[in-house]
């Protein structure tokens, strides 16, 4: 049995997706995140997001 997990990013639940440091991200935004792509505005928001990821792991 397998539950969905709810994306870190866009909130979303997900059957597929990567886990980065405890917090689930869906292939969605993994793939937004690696596609340069994606506008300019977008990637600050992602790496803001990934970034307080940081922050929650290393207090
Ligand atoms: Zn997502």
């Amino acid at each position: 049995m397998q539950t969905n997990k709810k994306c870190y990013i866009c909130n979303k639940e997900s059957e597929k997706g990567i886990d980065i440091l405890g917090s689930y991200i869906c292939r969605n935004c993994e793939q937004e995140m690696i596609n340069d792509e994606g506008s300019e505005l977008k990637m600050e928001y992602y790496k803001s997001k990934v970034k307080s990821l940081w922050k929650n792991n290393l207090s």
